[in-house]
């Protein structure tokens, strides 16, 4: 195999599948999709990785395949979206095979799984940069909205959350971990899981939806704006996986209220639904946690187990105001 491809040696190599639910492909100047059904509506979105931004220049090229792809994949979730298709256009300094075939590899291992066809994109010369664009479908009027919190609903999160950051702050020097948190820890930040059965499962069931991308208060703060409401969080309640359960009260909130990139679905619902919620939740072979309320007030309202009120300094991430 040579070291150095050109770029249609590239695209053919690697992206291009025969087509499945496509009427065309990688190949010609636009691809071609049957439009949705009647009742269907399309959902869109794009999330993009910079190389010295998201990831590092010496990141495993397969994690980071699937990262690119789970990231967007959680955004079709979070609005309770099927997945259908995917672009990718992709920057890279060289094209190197060894780093293609273990990128191709990581992406459509996922794609596979989700039932999503890659069927163009764009290949320039660059430094490092992957953005995917992904469209689902979802019946019209089901769709998980930012702006459908209502007061009274529960709020749910899925899954565990902080131990993306945790990893993280191993990484730069904060805290060192031991192996065993490592691993645990290691694998959610770099290949992490987008809750699409669960999207899927809380239609009709959740009001308003979002990923945790940002962190959890940051992305809540997004969804109560939109809803115009407020809530209340009791810190304590979050779910955390043994690797964070073993740390401090301090730094175990950290990581879970002001840590991005769990692509956890922090969701409402109302309290009549609770059982539904579990329904779903057990559907999707999902774990989920009721870790507050919402509430007509707006404002965030932070409490621990005890009902004490904690003060709120978990900001989440920006990229136009962080260094
Ligand atoms: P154009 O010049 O019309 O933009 P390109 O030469 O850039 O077309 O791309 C050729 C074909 O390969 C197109 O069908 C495009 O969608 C597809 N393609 C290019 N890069 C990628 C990629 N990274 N992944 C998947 N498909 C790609
Ligand atoms: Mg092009």
């Amino acid at each position: 195999m040579t070291a150095s491809l050109g770029e249609f040696d590239l695209i053919a190599r690697y992206f291009t599948r025969p087509v499945r639910r496509a009427v065309l492909g990688v190949g010609d100047d636009c691809a071609l999709l049957p439009a949705p059904t009647a009742g269907e509506q399309l959902a869109i979105s794009s999330d993009m990785l910079l190389e010295g931004r998201h990831f590092l220049p010496d990141a495993d090229p397969e994690a980071l395949g699937h990262k690119a792809l789970a990231v967007n994949l959680s955004d079709l979730a979070a609005v309770g979206a099927r997945p259908l298709a995917f672009t990718l256009a992709l920057a890279l300094p060289l094209a190197e095979a060894r780093w293609l075939e273990g990128f191709a590899r990581g992406l459509l291992h996922l794609a596979d799984a989700h039932d999503i066809e890659l069927v163009g994109g764009d290949t320039t010369r660059g430094p490092r940069n992957i953005c995917i664009t992904v469209l689902g479908t979802v019946p019209q009027g089901q769709a998980l909205l930012r702006s459908a919190a209502q007061a009274g609903d529960d709020l749910w999160v899925s899954g565990t959350v902080g131990e993306a950051r945790l990893a993280l702050g191993h990484r730069l020097g904060e805290w060192s971990l031991d192996a065993a948190a490592q691993t645990a820890t290691f694998a959610r930040m770099d290949q992490p899981t987008p809750r699409v059965a669960l999207g899927l499962a809380l239609r009709g069931v959740a009001h308003a939806a979002i990923d945790v991308s940002d962190g959890l208060l940051a992305d809540l703060g997004h969804l109560l704006r939109q809803s115009g409401v407020g809530a209340t969080v009791n810190a304590d309640a979050c779910p955390a996986s043994p690797a964070l359960r073993n740390q401090s009260a301090p730094r175990r909130r950290l990581c879970q209220l002001a840590g991005g990139d769990d692509y956890e679905l922090l969701f409402t619902a109302p309290a009549a639904a609770r059982n539904a919620v579990q329904t779903a939740a057990a559907q999707a072979t999902t774990a989920v946690t009721r870790i507050g309320s919402i509430d007509a007030q707006p404002g965030l309202r932070l409490i621990d187990a005890a009902g004490q009120v904690l003060d709120n300094a978990y900001v989440g991430f920006d990229h136009f105001r962080s260094a």
